[in-house]
């Protein structure tokens, strides 16, 4: 299968129609991006280290029993995709408090959340992707209810599955954001990535920070921290 047109390029992707109206093709940038967009810069091999990471943890999801969207990895840089009718809302999981909500609620970065706490945000650039309850998204026409109530227990399943996963890798998953979207059938679908990019990680020995934030904050060696996850994926 190849790339035909062009359809969205996004700040870390881009997506490409394909022969196939239900498959597309996912291309990872080595552009990194934060405070939505506000910082940016390139960072040479970041592309392929998310595709190959976020690929293996889609297959390791679709073995459990989660849909994903994952067909086949193409490239280095490259996957096949299932198409997607995608939710405009990110749902973001937390399991330990990190990022804007510590400075948000004035909890210490690090507190571990019981329960865990699943947000939605409003996925719209220009407006800054922000956070809404269900009655927002309703309201806006973004889900039914009942979608709404199947995307909260599907992250919460992801979560715990993620959590064991990395947990055996000796890395801590403090939060991340899912998208989803409806395939052919109705059926919702995980979709987008789940990458250093879009998960919090840390060392659960160190607490050293294995993720983007190493980008936000200035941590420097955001790539070595991205190859040392996939390495210890590699040995699961
Ligand atoms: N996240 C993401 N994309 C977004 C917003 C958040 O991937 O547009 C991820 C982020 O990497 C983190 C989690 O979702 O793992 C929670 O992010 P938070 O809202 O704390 O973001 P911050 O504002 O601190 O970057």
């Amino acid at each position: 299968m190849t790339a035909t047109t062009l359809l969205y390029e996004g700040k870390a992707k881009k997506v490409y129609a394909t022969s196939d109206l239900q498959c597309y093709i996912v291309d990872y940038k080595d552009e990194a991006t934060a405070f939505n967009g506000a910082k940016k810069a390139t960072l040479s091999g970041k592309g392929s280290l998310n595709n190959r990471i976020s690929n293996s943890l889609m297959q390791y999801l679709q073995k459990q029993g989660i849909a994903t969207h994952f067909i086949q990895e193409l490239s280095p840089t490259q996957t096949l995709v299932k198409r997607l009718d995608m939710f405009a809302l990110e749902v973001i999981v937390r399991n330990i408090c990190a990022g804007s909500l510590a400075k948000r609620l004035g909890i210490k970065e690090g507190t571990p959340f019981e329960p865990t706490i699943v947000e939605f945000c409003y996925k719209n650039d220009s407006l800054g992707d922000p956070l809404i309850n269900d009655v927002h998204a309703l309201v806006l026409g973004l889900a039914s209810q009942e979608e709404l109530e199947s995307l909260k227990s599907l992250a919460l399943k992801i979560n715990t599955l993620l959590q064991a996963y990395f947990k055996n890798l000796g890395i801590m998953l403090v939060d991340f954001k899912l998208e989803f979207g409806k395939d052919g059938e109705g059926n919702i679908v995980l979709g987008d990535e789940v990458s250093p990019d879009t998960c919090r990680l840390w060392d659960t020995r160190t607490h050293q920070k294995l993720d983007k934030d190493r980008f936000r904050e200035d941590l420097g060696g955001v790539c070595e921290a991205y190859e040392m996850v996939l390495e210890k994926m590699s040995h699961s």
